[in-house]
């Protein structure tokens, strides 16, 4: 009996170890894209690439899916100053108010905060382009918004610089 439980104990530690081993193995792969900032809200609006084709526009898909940037100064909400909210262009999630917009002069619409204070916004380290920036991504659906720097001209201190592809104006009622 004895012999049993010291058999089934070395079976069971065998497989927790493949099973720790297997977890740092995936982990060392995401060197360029660690997360800086990670939430706990449910990916429930995720789906398969074939899936966003089919629901998003081509200029939707290329920036929210494929992290591609709009031209400067050619956005719909750069100059946009109606009340209301902004909402993901994926997902519909509400991310940012028209009282945290601000005119950066950077040609895209920026925010000081969002909606939930950090909740809906993920921050992701980037190093693309010879660059180290912070992308932005909707925490609901890993649409890419932008990026996000720290020399924003309000209290916050912080900057969303954010395509206007990204996102869906929502008019106040
Ligand atoms: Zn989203």
């Amino acid at each position: 009996m004895l012999l049993i439980r010291s058999h089934i104990f070395l079976f069971a530690s065998m497989f927790f170890s493949c099973f720790l081993s297997c977890q740092n193995s995936g982990s060392t792969n995401t060197t360029t894209n660690q997360t800086i900032k990670n939430t706990t809200m449910p990916n429930s609006f995720q789906k398969s690439e074939e899936e966003w084709k089919k629901t998003l526009s081509p200029e939707q898909y290329y920036i929210l899916r494929q992290k591609g940037t709009e031209r400067p100064g050619t956005g719909e909400y750069n100059h946009h100053n109606e009340a209301g909210t902004y909402a993901c262009a994926g997902c519909g999630t509400e991310l940012f108010t028209s009282e945290q917009k601000f005119d950066s002069h950077c040609g895209w619409p920026s925010f000081d905060n969002n909606i939930a204070g950090g909740e809906r916004v993920k921050q992701i380290a980037d190093y693309s382009h010879g660059m180290i920036r912070t992308e932005i991504l909707c925490a609901a659906c890993g649409g890419h918004l932008g990026h996000i720097f720290d020399d924003g001209p309000t209290a916050t201190g912080q900057r969303y610089c954010v395509n206007s592809i990204s996102i869906k104006f929502i008019p106040k009622k």
